[in-house]
């Protein structure tokens, strides 16, 4: 079986598993969506949700933010890891907005990347979940499950993320790009599997024998 063989059984189960994509990360607009997913980096969504939740009730906007104030915006986010760096990210973030874009979230990736403290990663999301334009973000977990699947050789994000752009048709992406990410929360953790227990690689790999072992990014 090749790769495309296999990321069309892939895209029949996902889509099966999980019809529905809510996004993850909690936010009110596109600036708090890109606020989120900026405060993800090393840390769990869930953890994010946690603490925006008492957040962008009151602060939702870039003027919030600058208002505010960096150690203000410390004191916020606290519980988060490396906030100090994720603060000084925010504020710097939110005080371009406001004296660039008028306190919009640009839509382009060049304007979005050239922002302090956003990545191609970070700017993907905004493009797909916010603006809903084809982008496939890959993280590191994304980057795991399409090694497990033999759709990458897996040398690093940004050759997984032409892979798997290569493979799957672009109006599937915004939407697959979550249900990867789902299944590797629910079943494809990065410590738990050898690669020979669940039907994606057991219809995949019906030879697999032993465990699999993936590269980092
Ligand atoms: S068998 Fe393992 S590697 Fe394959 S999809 Fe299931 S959890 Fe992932």
């Amino acid at each position: 079986m090749n790769e495309l063989q296999r990321s069309k059984i892939i895209l029949k189960i996902l889509n099966k598993t999980y019809p529905k994509t809510p996004i993850p990360l909690k936010h009110k607009n596109i600036f708090t969506l890109l606020i989120s997913v900026l405060l993800s980096a090393q840390c769990t969504d869930v953890n994010v949700n946690n603490v925006t939740k008492n957040i962008y009730p009151k602060y939702n906007r870039p003027e919030h933010f600058v208002k505010l104030g960096r150690k203000k915006i410390e004191k916020l986010i606290r519980s988060i890891g490396i906030f100090r760096i994720k603060a000084k990210s925010v504020y710097n973030l939110s005080k371009t907005l406001v004296e660039k874009y008028n306190g919009k979230v640009p839509k382009t990736f060049k304007e979005l990347e050239e922002l302090p403290g956003v990545g191609h990663k970070t700017a993907s999301v905004v493009m797909s979940q916010g603006f809903g334009h084809p982008a496939f973000p890959v993280d590191t977990h994304i980057h795991r499950l399409a090694q497990r699947w033999g759709l990458t050789d897996g040398k690093n994000v940004v050759q997984t993320e032409e892979d798997l752009k290569r493979l799957f048709p672009k109006r599937y992406w915004n939407k697959l790009h979550l249900q990867i990410i789902y299944y590797g929360r629910e079943y494809c953790k990065a410590r738990e599997c050898y690669g020979i227990s669940c039907k994606i690689c057991t219809t995949c790999y019906p030879n697999r024998k032993k465990p699999i072992k993936t590269k980092k990014a």
